[in-house]
């Protein structure tokens, strides 16, 4: 059974139908990333699976246990976290403060400030820190950290590079690589193209809400991927 289910979801902006007929499965262990134009309704997939978007049909279950119908705050308790598009830290809170915020609802298990620590060795000697003052690496650590902390079976992470130097876009994926190594699994947004296939175990291309390619990188070939993510010709469809 896969940790993250998701079967045939729609998700609307008012009569906007934003996501149409999503389906993916992401294994324990396991990264799937999902790339696509702007517009194309990445950051709307990940808010529907965090709960903070309803959807409108379809289904949404961490290892088998159905929450499609759960708030965002009952979801973070069934083990899913959210890495929200633009890193979202509280500016008047310190580094750690803003890492306990995390810890909030938490579920048991290994994450804890030690672990976050030992996993971002800079930080410790930054915890009080005010927010306002890292980097937008930094604070992207600091909210991979911060979701890190509720102990999550399943995490979405929103635009995972976009705005970061290579050398902190090259950590934060080394880091991504332990979270897995514990058993999470991992759903990402990420613009590059190169890195999403350079990682994920497979890979899901959206254009208008609707899932045109996936595949593993390997088989996925640079023409179909560029073809499906500007929708320049018929793409063939993906399988699920
Ligand atoms: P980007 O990379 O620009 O963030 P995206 O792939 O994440 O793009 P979404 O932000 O999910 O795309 O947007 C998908 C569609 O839904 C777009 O047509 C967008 O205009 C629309 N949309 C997104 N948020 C809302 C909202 N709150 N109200 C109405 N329409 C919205």
């Amino acid at each position: 059974m896969s940790l993250l289910s998701i079967k045939n979801i729609d998700v609307h902006h008012g009569l906007l139908k934003a996501i149409s007929d999503f389906s993916v499965e992401v294994d324990s262990g396991s990264m799937v990333a999902v790339i696509g134009a702007n517009g194309a309704g990445k950051s709307t997939l990940m808010r529907a699976v965090a709960g903070v978007l309803p959807v409108t049909t379809g289904s949404i279950e961490i290892a088998g246990e159905d929450v499609t119908k759960l708030p965002a705050h009952a979801r973070v308790h069934s083990g899913i976290a959210l890495v929200p598009e633009g890193r979202r830290l509280f500016r008047s809170l310190s580094l750690e403060e803003n890492l306990l915020t995390g810890a909030y609802r938490a579920r048991p298990g290994p994450w804890n400030l030690d672990a976050v620590y030992d996993l971002f060795p800079w930080m410790p000697e930054r915890r009080d820190q005010s927010s306002r003052l890292l980097s937008g690496g930094e604070q992207q650590a600091v909210a991979i950290g911060r979701a890190l902390m509720s102990n999550p079976r399943v995490l979405l992470i929103d635009e995972l590079s976009l705005g970061l130097a290579p050398i902190v876009v090259k950590q934060i994926y080394a880091s991504l690589l332990e979270i897995v190594a514990n058993g999470c699994a991992v759903l990402f947004v990420e613009q590059d193209v190169t890195q999403a296939l350079a990682i994920a175990d497979d890979a899901l291309c959206l254009l208008e809400g609707r899932t045109v390619l996936a595949g593993t990188p390997a088989e996925l070939n640079r023409h179909d991927v560029e073809t499906a993510y500007f929708g320049t010709a018929a793409a063939a469809p993906g399988r699920q």
